[in-house]
């Protein structure tokens, strides 16, 4: 492999001249694969004057926008890292990020700078607006306008960088739902494999929306890297709202949706309405990632939607998304399973309280080794070391089975395990009993402590409207189907279950509100 390549030469290599890139939801904007080139390599050059040098941070805080494809691939081309910030993140979050990855310069919406300098320590942070040209703003300097930057022709030119494919690129924090949120080093050479996975996946030149944030890796390897090299055509919406997803879907007519779990639950739920009101007959997939689909979910979701094959994909932002897939509608119907390794992928089981090597079908850690695995966590070497192994194996800290046919199996977190009576129980397990009830909308089942069994599952439900199931109705219903020891002990009734962007589960939410109850 050629070890001086950027990702952005890398995708530009083809460059599809006279296709539509990305279509703005909002707006009815649209961004020519042409125009994106000119415009990265006139942004790149502009940044370059600016002082934005090899090595150097860049922060993007934003909602989607035809752009943010833009900032980053420009940001990526100087051999400069990309940090990607959450528009829904506090500005207290926000800082920690900036204060672990200390950009040198931001890009931002007129709307969220004033969020971006509260969370700004120097007060003096040089800032590229994204969506117009000034913003009256203390605690940072405005110094641009992407839009301008964009139309500036004699910025073409700038000086030449060798990046390294093992260079950073860009430095994603992880969700942060099992404890801290990390700063995950993705390199150019995982992004690149990245690319090549979708290349085998995913077919060249289709029409896609986006709604899923840009700032998650699952969104961010996708939409903003590996579609533009497959020529594909997103509309792009800044955030997910169901009504204008179906707007978008009957006037953009997509082949594929990238969705997380929440998202196709609420088709699901919304789908006797959907198929009266609107036309979604372009669609033929849909690919849900970042957290557990159950398979009553799918099942509904195949029965309302029956020309519509539901894909799940399996990733962590420490191996740049996805990792494995299902393809086929075949493999669709293999319920439970995330899907089959990618080509690229090397991966085995491994026992973690001894270490030993598992076999086909045995649950324990997922270890994986890959093209895309990430280079290690920022400024955290210990962390790391503690991840990836010196044969350059990632502990994916999930728990999981493959079949012998290579089907990979998530069955929870590590970390989410509850410990009872020397037993554990994986919450994953008991959430989809619950889920198929027919009076249970949804449902989170989390650790209470307990002086003599250490821990019980207790669950948090969220009962269909109208419905007055009870907590002994809810706890028979569990126990009948399990042994002693994963039975269900409290139940407590909510309005819904926290979670976070990409479809988690927010469990250290629901302990703080358990230890508040108790
Ligand atoms: P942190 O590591 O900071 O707690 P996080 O791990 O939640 O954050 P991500 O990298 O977004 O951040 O999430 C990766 C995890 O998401 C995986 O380890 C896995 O537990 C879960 N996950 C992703 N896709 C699937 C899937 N298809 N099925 C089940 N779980 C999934």
């Amino acid at each position: 492999p050629n070890q001086h390549l950027d990702v952005t030469t890398f995708i530009s290599s083809q460059p599809h001249r006279g296709k539509t890139a990305f279509v703005d939801a909002v707006t009815g904007r649209r961004l020519g694969f042409s125009e994106l080139w000119l415009g990265v390599k006139r942004v790149a050059a502009c940044l370059y004057s600016l002082g934005v040098r090899k090595g150097d941070v860049v922060i993007i805080l934003s909602p989607n926008s035809i752009l943010y494809p833009v900032v980053s691939l420009s940001v990526m081309s100087l051999g400069a890292v990309i940090t990607t910030a959450n528009p829904i993140s506090t500005p207290g979050e926000i800082a920690k990020q900036m204060e672990d990855s200390l950009p040198v310069l931001a890009f931002t919406t007129c709307q969220l700078v004033s969020k971006l300098a509260a969370a700004a320590s120097n007060g003096n942070l040089p800032v590229v607006l994204m969506d117009g040209a000034q913003a009256d703003e203390k605690g940072v300097k405005i110094v641009g306008s992407l839009e301008l930057m964009m139309e500036n022709e004699r910025s073409e030119s700038r000086a030449k960088h060798r990046v390294n494919q093992d260079d950073t690129a860009a430095l994603l924090y992880s969700s942060g739902t099992t404890g801290k949120s990390k700063g995950v080093m993705i390199t150019h050479r995982n992004l690149i494999a990245l690319v090549q996975t979708y290349r085998l996946r995913f077919g060249l030149e289709q029409r896609t929306v986006c709604t899923i944030p840009m700032c998650h890796v699952f969104s961010f390897g996708g939409f903003a890297t590996s579609l533009i090299a497959l020529g594909w055509t997103t509309m792009v919406l800044p955030k997910f709202e169901m009504s204008k997803l179906l707007s978008a879907m009957e006037a953009h007519r997509p082949t594929h949706l990238t969705l997380v779990p929440p998202m196709v639950v609420a088709m699901v739920n919304g789908a006797k309405e959907i198929n009266s009101k609107y036309d979604v007959s372009s669609l033929h997939t849909v690919v849900a990632g970042g957290a557990p689909l159950s398979r009553e979910v799918i099942e509904k979701f195949v029965k309302n939607y029956p020309n519509v094959k539901v894909l799940q994909g399996y990733g962590l932002t420490e191996t740049t998304a996805i990792v494995a897939t299902m393809f086929t509608k075949e493999e669709t119907e293999r319920y439970g399973s995330s899907g089959l390794l990618s080509p690229n992928v090397e991966a085995k089981i491994v026992d973690p309280e001894t270490g030993r090597l598992l076999g086909v079908d045995q649950t324990g850690e997922l270890w994986l080794r890959s093209p895309t695995v990430m280079k290690g966590y920022y400024k955290n070497e210990e962390a790391t070391a503690e991840t990836i192994d010196s044969e350059g194996w990632l502990k994916t800290g999930d728990l999981c089975y493959i079949d012998c046919e290579g089907f990979v199996f998530v069955v929870d977190r590590l970390k989410e395990l509850i410990k009872c009576n020397g037993y554990q129980v994986a919450p994953a397990e008991l959430e989809a009993l619950l889920l198929a009830h027919p009076e249970i909308d949804d449902a989170a089942v989390i650790p209470i402590p307990d002086e003599k069994a250490g821990q019980y599952p207790m669950a948090y439900i969220v009962r269909k409207a109208g419905r007055n199931l009870s907590e002994s109705e809810i706890i028979g219903f569990v126990a009948k189907q399990v042994s002693r020891y994963k039975k269900i002990r409290k139940v407590v009734f909510l309005g819904s279950i926290p979670k976070n962007p990409s479809g988690k589960i927010l469990r250290r939410e629901l302990k703080k509100l358990t230890t508040s109850k108790l």
